[in-house]
């Protein structure tokens, strides 16, 4: 017991000291079995999940991932269809090759607002670190962004065409202060906007700036170089989607406005409790039944972290290979397991109640306000208008 303690300490240092300043998610060690009534399938794993990535992102640190021995002894198992262990531990076999984005603006319903492009360039790792997503918390706030491992010194560009509204320290208390958690910065208003309302892009820590405010870039722009001010641990990429303000209380999760590669599609989902509140930090885990990797993700925590006006979602996971996957939903020890497909290009929308397990399907309808305004009104912030 000491052992593994010793050695789950060093694990998550080592997982700290990775990526940016952000409070490690706290896993449960305790699983039973479940002996609850359980509707679709609930399964329990006695292996706590391992702290570290089950996505490999870095070529340069770790081309050639290798499996990991199992915090637990597979011996300690005894055979029992009820109990599940989850392969956190198999070997990745996730690319680190991303294939092109799909165009923009993205839209395979009329609801979704796939409209960014990726603010690192194809040639690096350009899509968010596992542990530092949206609404993961970071100290004692959620994340309200993504964060993309990238060199310091790599280029940083506009995710979209529009106007630099902020360029330099003093994000976060909207004046010249260079002790802004989010160090230099550059925002930008785009110059479409969604359901009425304007979209601003926030790409902090950086090293260098090259545009200023009142400038007008165009989507693959040069702004700047990574770096690692402000409240960082390491170099990389703070990218945030505020709507209807440029405001730290309105930003959305990136992982819905950024392009899906092509043949990669993205995982939404509403984790609630049973009275349908939406459950925090909810564990879920995904396991390709192709051999197209497993993945992990957590439900928001609670805070300044905002929903899709539509989706109404608390977890979001892009860049999922299409087809089928087990999902695994780990609430309050217990693993309800299901089964999706991944679509290439679009939204899989999955919902979960303990009560009621994981079910997969359509969106819930929109509500009224999601019926667009009248197209005659402003229409430069009516659903996409880019400039030629
Ligand atoms: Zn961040």
């Amino acid at each position: 017991m000491g052992k593994r303690f010793v050695f789950t300490c060093f694990l998550t240092f080592l997982w700290l000291a990775s990526g940016c300043t952000l409070r490690a998610p706290s896993y449960r060690d305790n699983r039973y079995i479940s002996t609850l009534p359980i509707s679709i399938t609930a399964v329990a794993s006695l292996q706590p999940p391992s702290p570290t990535p089950v996505v490999n992102y870095d070529p340069a640190e770790d081309p050639t991932p290798t499996p990991q021995p199992p915090l637990l002894p597979p011996s300690t198992f005894a055979p029992d269809p009820l109990r599940f262990t989850f392969p956190t531990v198999a070997p990745d076999s996730i690319s680190l090759w991303r294939p092109p984005l799909y165009p923009v603006p993205w839209e395979p319903s009329p609801y979704d607002h796939f409209y960014l492009t990726r603010p690192i360039g194809a040639q690096e790792v350009n899509w968010p670190l596992a542990r530092y997503r949206y609404g993961y918390l970071l100290y004692a706030e959620p994340h309200t962004g993504i964060d993309i491992p990238a060199p310091k010194g790599t280029e940083i560009l506009a995710a979209g065409p529009g106007v630099v509204i902020w360029a330099g320290y003093g994000i976060y208390f909207m004046r010249d202060e260079n002790r802004d958690p989010y160090g230099i910065a550059v925002a930008i208003k785009h110059d479409f906007g969604f359901e009425g309302k304007s979209v601003y892009t926030v790409y902090g820590h950086m090293d260098q700036v090259f545009v200023y405010r009142g400038q007008r870039v165009e989507s693959g722009q040069v702004l700047g170089l990574v770096g690692e001010t402000g409240k960082v641990s390491g170099p990389h990429l703070h990218f945030e989607v505020r709507i209807g303000d440029n405001t730290f209380f309105v930003s959305r999760n990136p992982e819905l406005w950024i392009s899906p590669p092509q043949g990669m599609g993205v995982l939404v989902g509403r984790i609630m409790r049973n009275d349908g509140e939406k459950a925090p930090r909810v564990p879920v885990k995904l396991r390709s039944l192709e051999g197209k990797g497993n993945y992990e993700v957590l439900s928001y925590a609670q805070g300044a972290v905002n929903s899709d006006d539509y989706y109404n979602e608390n977890l979001a996971l892009g860049d999922l290979p299409a087809g089928r996957y087990e999902v695994f939903v780990d609430y309050e020890g217990v693993l309800y397991k299901g089964e999706i497909v991944i679509q290439a290009g679009q939204v899989t929308y999955i919902t979960f109640r303990p009560k009621d397990g994981v079910a997969s399907g359509v969106l819930p309808p929109p509500k009224s306000k999601f019926i667009p305004p009248d197209a005659t009104a402003t229409p430069i912030e009516m659903g996409m208008v880019h400039s030629p």
